[in-house]
């Protein structure tokens, strides 16, 4: 080891949500753990602030959810969906014992995570230490470089370092990478929610619009502009007022215009990105760096605590490639399902054609006739149950009462019929990929032992 250079067991590159957690969780399990963060305050970009109660399990697990709730955060319920503008909501509630799930500003979030897990044994944060290349020797990585130039060794390289992860690109894992909409953010004051405690979600814009209660009195309101809308501040202010204002009820609906249109304006982009591999010899990816999907679901800090819940488990057994590998096959069995929700439902929740238009009829029609279909939606979209054969059951019974619904109008039922075939080929392809690359890793962890 050259002079200067600093070790430890894992280099955690990132500071954000993910990375805060996986550090809590590898040095629960007697790993040393340094994380260098780019920014030395926090990363100014909109990040989620929902968390389900799968993930919010696990924060309690690693210690850390008493450290949320005192920064602010608040319990949810679970969902209200509106179909349309005036139409009543279903109520898609968390089962029981699943818990409550969580909602917080993001940036107290990450602030409490970093003051909590930076004070744990075994753990070094060092903030304004942006990462910049990867130390490799004999085909695997062994560590990090900073801008300025130091070494940072380790037996493990974690990159938590976002959707545009530049570990990830740097290992050569090139995802496939959709810009899928906007999202404008608005924050309302005041006003309740019409049904206290639950996230919201208002359908009949162009885009969904995802509200939450995130601290005492405080709602934050995602629009999903659609890629189609004008571009810049003022045009997309003027086009949230024009297409969106209709389909929330007042007050609300006045707060969030008098947000959009007042407050310095915030919006992000949303992705999708699609990642095939998350692991390499001394290198894995957890959180957003591995993949993300539509923000609807509000599922990525969710999938985050799988990710690092499932990394300390394999760690555990010894820090080595086969540990690697498993943490990969598992990860994707997880999130696979997820990644198919979630498109399915932006699709069906857009209703920009006949076809989901249908869609989205018949998935109403069958969350309010039954109890077990809105339990087991949940159970899909709050990581509950992560089978994609549970979404593929799903999706059927929806397209089969969507077809009976649409039988008299041939058109309709042609035009459901392809969408959902469209779907279900994708649904396969998915399935049978990540099945394959579940046996290449099978067979390579094995030969590997
Ligand atoms: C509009 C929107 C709404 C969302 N809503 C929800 C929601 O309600 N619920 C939910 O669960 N998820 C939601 N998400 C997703 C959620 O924000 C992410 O899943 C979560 O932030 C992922 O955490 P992360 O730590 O992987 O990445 P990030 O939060 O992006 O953190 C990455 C960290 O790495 C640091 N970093 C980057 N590059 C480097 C480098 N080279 N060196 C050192 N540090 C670096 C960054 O500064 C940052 O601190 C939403 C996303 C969007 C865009």
């Amino acid at each position: 080891m050259a002079t200067g250079e600093m070790t430890s067991d894992v280099v955690v590159v990132g500071g954000g949500f993910a990375g805060m957690a996986c550090a809590a969780a590898l040095s629960a399990r007697g790993l040393s753990v340094t994380v260098l963060e780019s920014h030395l305050g926090h990363d100014p970009r909109f990040r989620g602030e929902l968390i389900h109660p799968r993930g919010v399990r696990s924060l309690q697990a690693l210690g850390l959810k008493d450290a949320l709730v005192a920064a602010g955060g608040v319990p949810v319920k679970g969902f209200a969906v509106s179909p349309a503008a005036g139409v009543d909501p279903v109520l898609l509630p968390y089962v029981n014992h699943w818990g409550e799930g969580l909602g917080i500003d993001h940036h107290a979030m990450v602030k409490a995570l970093r003051r909590e897990v930076g004070s744990r044994p075994r753990v070094t944060l060092r903030q304004g230490q942006p990462v910049t290349e990867l130390l490799e020797e004999g085909g695997r990585v062994v560590g990090v470089k900073l801008r300025d130039g130091e070494a940072v060794r380790a037996r493990l390289v974690v990159g938590a370092d976002g959707r545009q992860s530049r570990v990830r690109k740097l290992l050569g894992l090139e995802p496939d990478i959709t810009l899928l909409s906007y999202t404008v953010v608005a924050t309302v004051r005041g006003p309740k929610l019409p049904w206290r405690g639950f996230g919201h979600v208002f359908l009949g814009a162009p885009g969904p619009i995802l509200a939450y209660p995130y601290g005492d009195d405080l709602i934050r309101m995602c629009i999903d502009v659609p890629l189609s809308a004008p571009r810049g501040r003022e045009p997309m202010r003027a086009y949230v007022r024009e297409h969106f204002a209709t389909c929330v009820p007042s007050p609300l609906r006045e707060a969030m215009l008098e947000s959009v249109e007042g407050d310095p304006f915030e919006g992000c982009a949303t992705h999708s990105v699609y990642t095939k591999a998350c692991a390499v010899p001394g290198a894995v990816l957890v959180g957003d760096a591995g993949g993300c999907s539509h923000p609807l679901t509000a599922t990525g800090m969710t999938a985050a605590m799988n990710d690092v819940e499932v990394l300390a488990e394999e760690l555990f057994q010894g820090v080595n490639d086969a540990a690697l590998k498993r943490y990969q096959q598992r990860r994707y069995r997880f999130v696979r399902a997820r990644e198919l929700f979630t498109e399915a439902l932006y699709e069906v929740f857009r209703a920009h054609d006949p076809g989901s238009e249908s869609l989205k009829e018949g998935t109403f029609e069958y969350w309010r006739k039954s109890r077990r279909a809105r339990e087991v939606s949940m159970g899909i979209l709050s990581g509950e149950d992560s089978r994609p054969r549970t979404f593929v059951a799903e999706y059927a019974r929806v397209t089969g009462l969507s077809a009976l619904a649409t039988l008299p109008d041939r058109r309709r039922t042609r035009s459901l019929l392809s969408t959902s075939l469209m779907r279900l080929n994708r649904t396969v392809e998915r399935s049978v990929s990540t099945w394959v690359q579940e046996r290449r890793t099978r067979l390579a962890s094995r030969s590997s032992a």
